[in-house]
């Protein structure tokens, strides 16, 4: 390695950024993280299986933490388990896979099945340690439980604001984060006006106010321009406001 080259600790690539179902061809939430070691998924939405598969084979999956278990974070998480088995069988996988969410209701009893897949249990409490990568959870406001997460790998930080309307903790999940990728379900004349998840000028006040280095707005609606989105998470956030896109990548 050149002396002013730098190893690359964390790659981030988008696989689903729709909120609620995915558009033609597409994915709802799904999150590749790379780091030298390990290769991590961030929530397993509708699409996330066959998108995922341009980028990495299902095998290389080495585990999966998901934010809570509303469809569009988990809807392909029963064929993963198949995969799974179908890879264990195959002689491709060696061990189970673990696929880590919250234990606050029935959901979490899903997450292990047989001897191909096993659920862990995360909290704020919990700091999860996954190869060089650091979890830890913050509490969402969200009609089910539902958490944000922040990891770290050296000194580079990723912040993922998942599924939540407003919350003043939410600005230290993201304090600092080199990238905050952050649900933008809404526009700013819905503030107020549905609850559960952000408008975008709320996204862009948690960018702000946490001094984040770079905003993605994900979890996108159905209707309206996005682009308005990344107008509105701009009139609060100094730094550079972009839309999650399939295959879209950061290197930190
Ligand atoms: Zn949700
Ligand atoms: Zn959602």
């Amino acid at each position: 390695m050149k002396a002013n080259e730098k190893e690359t600790i964390i790659k981030l690539t988008i696989i689903g950024w729709w909120g609620a179902y995915p558009g033609a061809g597409q994915a709802t939430s799904g999150y590749l993280l790379q780091t030298s070691q390990h290769n991590i998924l961030l929530d397993c939405g509708s699409g996330v299986l066959g998108q995922i598969q341009t980028y990495l084979d299902l095998e290389h999956i080495d585990a999966v933490v998901l934010s809570h278990y509303h469809h569009d974070h988990i809807a392909d998480l029963g064929c993963l388990q198949y995969a799974a088995r179908v890879l264990m069988d195959l002689g491709k996988r060696e061990t189970p896979l673990e696929i880590y969410g919250h234990a606050e209701d029935h959901h979490f009893a899903d997450l292990s099945y047989h001897e191909f897949t096993v659920g862990r249990a995360i909290d704020t409490q919990t700091e999860l340690q996954i190869g060089e990568a650091v979890f830890k959870f913050w509490p969402n406001v969200h009609p089910d439980p539902c958490y944000s997460m922040r990891v770290q790998s050296d000194n580079k930080v990723l912040a993922y604001i998942s599924d939540t309307q407003w919350d003043d903790g939410l600005v230290t999940a993201a304090r600092d984060a080199d990238i905050l990728i952050c649900e933008s379900s809404l526009y700013d004349e819905y503030k107020g006006v549905v609850g559960g998840h952000l408008t975008a000028g709320e996204a862009g006040t948690i960018a702000q106010e946490a001094n984040a280095k770079r905003l993605v707005l994900s979890h996108l609606p159905h209707f309206g321009k996005h682009v308005d989105l990344v107008a509105q998470a701009a009139t609060v956030f100094n730094g550079p406001v972009e839309l999650a896109e399939t295959g879209k990548s950061w290197e930190l």
